[in-house]
């Protein structure tokens, strides 16, 4: 059944990277709920078929494509049909401009800063699964969310699930929180495999069905470390309130540890269309095809501490953190270039680290205070990571 939200008008909603995993599950809630929701603008960058469908499923006003070399298949695929293409980066921000009462941020890496923060610029409501956007850019995006009066709802399950149980009115009362973590596909293997392991290991996943790339970042835990800085520009807590439990059923999805004692959790079967369907019913709730929890029949729930020996990245990132803005910006763009190198099966598995590592080494530590000096660093570690890889 579908609930409406409102008593006036659907609300309206436009999908940056429409054709990923979070993209494909926003559409499906969307789908689920026709008298509560209607579709602005979806994007994408090459999987134009599947933009194309979605947009003709959906009735979306506008589709883009950012590879301009790709408007013709658009515009062709669009054919007979009342909706708009448009291509190029550019155009996927004023997508992200456009009027919709909710905009969500799937798409993947620094590549979703930009459309992002175009969103943000109008004040809209945010549904933040790009994390990578806080990572490269927090405090800049977070001056922007309050000058223009815009909402972020975490869409990250960790980070939806703290967002769920966070007393924002009382944050002296929060003593830590606290960041579950499957662990990955390679939790319990030993250096000698993980030295060895393919891009299909990797991506894996035990628990979640997720994009190539986070799910090799989860498969390094540098998924979870780009989390403890997006949790710290999220929530208001200092880094070393800031804490990784392994939790390999993934069922609590994060906790909050309060100073009395008292620990509060976010419980739920893994499925992403929970966390997105709060995110977009936000703040009622709707209905979601996710399997209910049965706790009785699952029987136990286990919790280890990471090992920051097989999974450096955890602890590359933790370091980022501490240092600042500019680390976390190298941290990221190298770590991009890396996965992408070990999935183009250019590099091993464990080079990862050792790229990201390099590329920390060499970073200088400078003040970041605008979006074109976050896109210099960016740019200028790709080439290092770049000429790293090429010398493996
Ligand atoms: P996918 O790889 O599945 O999808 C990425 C989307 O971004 C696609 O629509 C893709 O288009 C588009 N895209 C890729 N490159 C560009 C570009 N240069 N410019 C514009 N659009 C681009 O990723 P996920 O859905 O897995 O992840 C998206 C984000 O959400 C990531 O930041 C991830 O960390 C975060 N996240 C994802 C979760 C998940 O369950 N998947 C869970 C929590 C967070 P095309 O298909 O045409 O290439």
């Amino acid at each position: 059944m579908s609930l409406p939200l409102h008593d006036t008008a659907p609300r309206s909603v436009s999908i940056l990277g429409s054709t990923g995993s979070i993209g494909g599950n926003t559409i499906d809630l969307l789908q689920r709920h026709p008298d509560s929701f209607c579709v602005t603008a979806l994007t994408a960058n090459r999987n134009i078929d599947l933009l194309a469908e979605q947009a003709r499923q959906t009735g979306a006003k506008l589709a883009v494509t950012a590879d301009p070399s790709r408007y013709n298949a658009l515009k062709e695929a669009l054919s007979g049909s009342n909706i708009r293409a448009a291509a190029g980066p550019e155009a996927v921000e004023e997508a992200a401009a456009m009027p919709a009462d909710f905009v969500m941020a799937g798409i993947v890496g620094a590549a979703g800063l930009e459309p992002t923060l175009a969103a943000v610029k109008r004040g809209a409501i945010v549904g933040l699964a790009n994390k990578e956007c806080l990572v490269c850019a927090g405090e800049l995006m977070l001056s922007e969310v309050k000058r223009a009066g815009a909402t972020l709802l975490p869409v990250d399950s960790e980070h939806n699930a703290i967002f769920q149980v966070f007393d924002f009115e009382r944050d002296s009362g929060v003593s830590k929180i606290i960041l579950t973590a499957s662990g990955g596909p390679f939790r319990c293997s030993d250096m000698t495999t993980m030295v060895k392991a393919t891009p299909e290991q990797a991506v894996d996943h035990p628990n979640w069905d997720m994009g190539a790339k986070i799910s090799v970042d989860s498969a390094t835990m540098m998924n979870k470390g780009l989390e403890m800085i997006e949790a710290f520009y999220l929530f208001p807590v200092s880094a070393g309130q800031i804490e990784v439990l392994v939790h390999p059923q993934s069922v609590i999805h994060s906790m909050v540890e309060y100073i009395d004692g008292s620990v509060l959790a976010q419980l739920g079967s893994p499925d992403m269309r929970t966390p997105i369907a709060y995110s977009l019913a936000w703040p009622e709730r709707i209905s979601t095809p996710t399997p209910k929890l049965d706790l009785a029949k699952m029987g136990t729930l286990t919790f280890e501490k990471p090992d920051l020996e097989r999974f450096p990245c955890l602890r590359l990132a933790q370091s980022a953190l501490e240092e600042g803005a500019s680390a976390a910006i190298v941290l990221n763009a190298a770590n991009e270039v890396a996965v992408s190198g070990f999935l183009q099966k250019n590099i091993g598995f464990m080079d990862i680290p050792r790229i990201v590592e390099s590329c920390l080494e060499r970073a200088e530590a400078a003040p970041v205070t605008s979006i074109d000096r976050v896109k210099e660093i960016d740019s200028e570690t790709r080439v290092i990571a770049a000429e790293i890889i090429d010398k493996l």
